[in-house]
């Protein structure tokens, strides 16, 4: 069986990341998963995943813009989809040029101050190369492929089959968001009818919920 969304949870973390930024967020959803505050990246998209197949069930809805047409792209994931498995999560060494470098994957910490800075994963390397950063990058994929999660889609609009990358904490936030304003909005009209609390509410199960909106609208 499908486990519903436990409403308390859902606008308690609604809560606490309405007001911050996408990286406040991407570290709020991997503690709620399970994971440090300092997780890798991948670790922490992991753990949103957890959180979303957790509350909303193992397949998602989502829509994209087709980057062809501007079209809105409604699709299904597969129930089965969820951010790959890190190959590693130990510090890799790559050579470039003769020299061994030694990159570390990339944590929630370095998105926490300003945009994502990859002299943090090696100070020494040579970033402004974009040989050496095509070979830093394949390095990074190839230890965690969910630092980037591609889905393949189809667009019926213009019949353009493409390549779109999930963004994994913003995908799952969406949802945690569309789903803690629906709440609200039962919430208020449960408390109206029926003079229970927020808590009173938000402790129901969401089927015991549309119970009692459906009562009332009888
Ligand atoms: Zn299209």
């Amino acid at each position: 069986m499908a486990t519903g969304p436990i409403g308390s949870v859902i606008l308690g973390l609604y809560e606490q990341g309405m007001t911050a930024s996408p990286a406040q967020r991407a570290a709020l959803l991997a503690q709620a998963g399970g994971e440090k505050a300092n997780a890798t990246l991948g670790d922490a998209d992991r753990a949103a995943w957890r959180i979303l197949t957790r509350y909303f069930g193992p397949a998602q809805d989502a829509v994209l813009t087709c980057p062809s047409c501007g079209a809105e792209v409604e699709f299904t994931l597969p129930a089965n989809f969820s951010p790959p498995e890190a190959e590693t999560e130990a510090d890799l060494t790559i050579q470039y040029k003769g020299a061994a470098i030694t990159l570390r994957l990339p944590r929630l910490s370095d998105l926490q101050n300003g945009p994502f800075d990859p002299r943090k994963l090696a100070p020494d390397a040579h970033w402004t190369d974009p040989d050496f950063r095509k070979a830093a990058e394949a390095a990074l994929m190839a230890a965690d492929p969910a630092l980037k999660c591609d889905l393949a889609l189809s667009c019926a609009a213009c019949d353009t089959d493409q390549t779109q990358v999930l963004d994994v904490t913003g995908f799952v936030w969406a949802r945690i968001e569309q789903a803690a304003r629906a709440l609200v909005r039962d919430v208020a009209k449960l408390a109206r009818f029926y003079g229970w609390s927020e808590a009173e509410i938000t402790a129901m199960t969401p089927v015991r919920r549309a119970i009692y909106l459906r009562e009332m609208d009888e």
